[in-house]
């Protein structure tokens, strides 16, 4: 997917805008776990600064995942916001902003995608504050269950706890 940013250059707009939906599969930039469901969404702001292209982007798409905790499947909606600069290949040096492809006046907006989820997708995903995981002891899911394993065994520190309030 590219995206040709050649009549802006030439252009004298100082801003210009993009927004495109598209399919793309992210298990290549990721790793086999990443499942995007639907669409991955992205708008971006270009301004040109100087002899640069300054881009801000958002992204957002959802994705199927399993909690860290509790291992129950759970939607997560992604969104993050970046920022890079648009520079001719060869210019391109290692700064902490992206750099993203840009070849023959287009910019490669999956490999920018690709890099982008890969910087700032999250590893662990939690399907609530109020999870409660995993028995660690019988593996039961305990948001859908309990146990009596708690009752068999007291942490020594709560046994003293519990003796100040006898
Ligand atoms: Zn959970
Ligand atoms: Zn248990």
């Amino acid at each position: 997917m590219r995206y040709n940013l050649e009549a802006f250059k030439e252009s004298k707009e100082i801003q210009t805008s993009l927004h495109s939906e598209f399919q793309l599969s992210l298990e290549d930039a990721y790793g086999s776990d990443l499942r995007v469901q639907g669409p991955i969404s992205m708008t971006a702001e270009l301004y040109r600064v100087e002899k640069e292209i300054v881009f801000y982007g958002k992204l957002s798409f959802t994705t199927t995942e399993h909690c860290t905790r509790c291992l129950d499947s759970m939607q997560v909606e992604f969104k993050t916001e970046f920022h890079a600069k648009i520079v001719v290949e060869d210019l391109m040096d290692d700064s902490e902003e992206y750099c993203l492809l840009y070849q023959d006046g287009e910019l490669a907006i999956e490999e920018l995608i690709q890099e982008v989820v890969r910087i700032e997708y999250p590893l662990q995903h939690i399907c609530g504050l109020e999870c409660k995981g995993l028995c660690p002891r019988c593996g039961v899911n305990l948001n859908h269950e309990s146990c009596q394993c708690e009752n068999d065994e007291i942490d020594p520190r709560l046994e003293k706890l519990k003796n100040l309030f006898k």
